[in-house]
């Protein structure tokens, strides 16, 4: 279990006020202007060396990405941190900024300036609005305190942070669809290339990071690369924020060692599956859009991204949702499929058609009007919508499908026969 002294986010529970004289006292702008005296490249190679991955979903190596950004100090470099969290199950940025927003708004600081970039928003969900004004208040409070705004931390460094507060879409935390939501536009997904790093905001070059990404830089920078690599594995390194939700005893965000087995995670900070580990069903490990897991593979997974994708999962925004036996997974899932179909943009025709017509089977399926035919379409056109989008929220609505098939499949067909959906 990860030890308090190792922890990052020592005020995750909101135990101790989110201000600024606290911030200093749990060690938050200790000595920036140390850190950035050392260099952009120390701080980028530091980060790589560090091995940290992306904390909103698709797990990037932050350390490479930063290193796409071109330092021309004729263009106007961006960062943008990523808060829109929509995701269902996923509520660790939520924890992070209405409790820690130092942390988050020095790691802006820091990867700003490791970035070259004068100016960074952060892109708030619009539900969030509590959140948006605790943020709001930091920011103020770190101006007023010199440690953002001109000269920040007597760095020399200019740097200028925004809150900009979304209406509430799903897809604006798609990073190029938020980019457009930025700009006043609808929040509709680019096409890439080009990417962010070459041609993101108002056309200049942009780093989209998550907030939890953001938020662990001053201290991997404080206690060094070695330090946060030490936990987990190679390349699944450092410490996690885990989601977890429905049926456990204590549901909670938790803080933890990345690789963590998944069954540890759930019986030491959750309080167990209710009624126990034989009663659990499926667990979908990573939020909405990964695939479920059954019990057995359950029993001894780790909780990381290479463990998880190697089992055909995925860590994602690392929200464990767990279903017991009580579960109607059909019906979970066709709940799951609904939401995908209501968030899509509808810029492409296999997620704008596919999303509602995989919708309308698993309803079906879910009354027990259905066939062993059918359900094979349905996983045609799974297969149709995946890999053949502008953006990963078509693949988001098919994976969930396919892995509740790949496991249940049997079962489902069983119920079929014998009628045993209710009508
Ligand atoms: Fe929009 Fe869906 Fe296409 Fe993404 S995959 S751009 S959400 S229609």
């Amino acid at each position: 279990m990860l030890s308090n002294k190792d922890k990052i986010f020592t005020n995750l529970y909101g135990q101790e006020s989110f201000g600024l004289k606290m911030a200093y006292a749990r060690g938050d702008w200790d000595n920036t202007k140390a850190l950035m005296s050392k260099g952009a490249d120390w701080i980028i190679d530091e980060v790589k060396n560090s091995q940290l991955r992306g904390r909103g979903g698709a797990g990037f190596p932050t350390g490479l990405k930063w290193s796409f950004m071109p330092r021309d100090p004729e263009k106007n470099n961006y960062l943008i941190v990523n808060a829109d969290e929509s995701e269902p199950g996923t509520c660790k940025d939520r924890d992070m900024i209405r409790n820690d927003p130092q942390k988050l708004i020095e790691g802006c600081l820091l990867g700003s300036f490791a970035m070259q970039a004068h100016k960074c928003y952060i892109y708030i969900r619009g539900e969030y609005y509590n959140e948006s004004v605790v943020l709001e208040k930091a920011i103020a409070e770190a101006y007023e305190a010199g440690l953002i705004g001109k000269n920040a931390c007597n760095s020399g460094w200019d740097l200028d942070v925004y809150v900009h507060r979304g209406a509430g879409a799903y897809i604006c935390g798609e990073e190029t669809a938020l980019l457009e939501s930025l700009e006043g536009k609808k929040g509709q997904p680019r096409m890439k290339p080009p990417f962010p790093a070459n041609k993101g905001l108002y056309g200049s070059p942009t780093t989209v990071n998550n907030v939890e990404t953001i938020a662990v830089i001053p201290t991997i920078l404080r206690r060094g690369a070695s330090w946060f690599s030490s936990f987990g594995r190679e390349k699944n390194t450092g410490t996690k924020v885990f989601c977890i939700s429905g049926h456990v005893n204590n549901p909670c965000n938790v803080e933890e060692e990345m690789s963590i087995p998944l069954k540890d995670l759930i019986e030491k900070h959750a309080g167990g599956v209710i009624g126990g580990w034989d009663n659990l069903k499926a667990i979908i490990p990573g939020g909405s859009s990964v695939p479920m897991l059954p019990k057995h593979i359950c029993d001894d997974v780790l909780m990381d991204f290479d463990s998880l994708s190697a089992v055909k999962s995925g860590l994602g925004t690392a929200a464990v949702i767990v279903m017991d036996q009580s579960t109607d997974l059909v019906k979970a899932i066709a709940r799951i499929a609904y939401f995908y179909k209501h968030e899509s943009c509808g810029q492409c025709t296999p997620c704008r058609e596919g999303t509602g017509w995989m919708w309308r089977i698993l309803e079906k399926i879910a009354v027990g009007n259905s066939s062993s035919a059918e359900i094979d379409k349905l996983l045609d056109v799974t297969k149709q919508i995946e890999g053949h989008t502008i953006c990963a929220l078509g693949d988001a609505a098919a994976w969930p499908i396919q892995g509740l098939f790949r496991h249940f499949r049997d079962e489902i067909e069983e119920r079929l026969k014998k009628g045993s959906f209710a009508a």
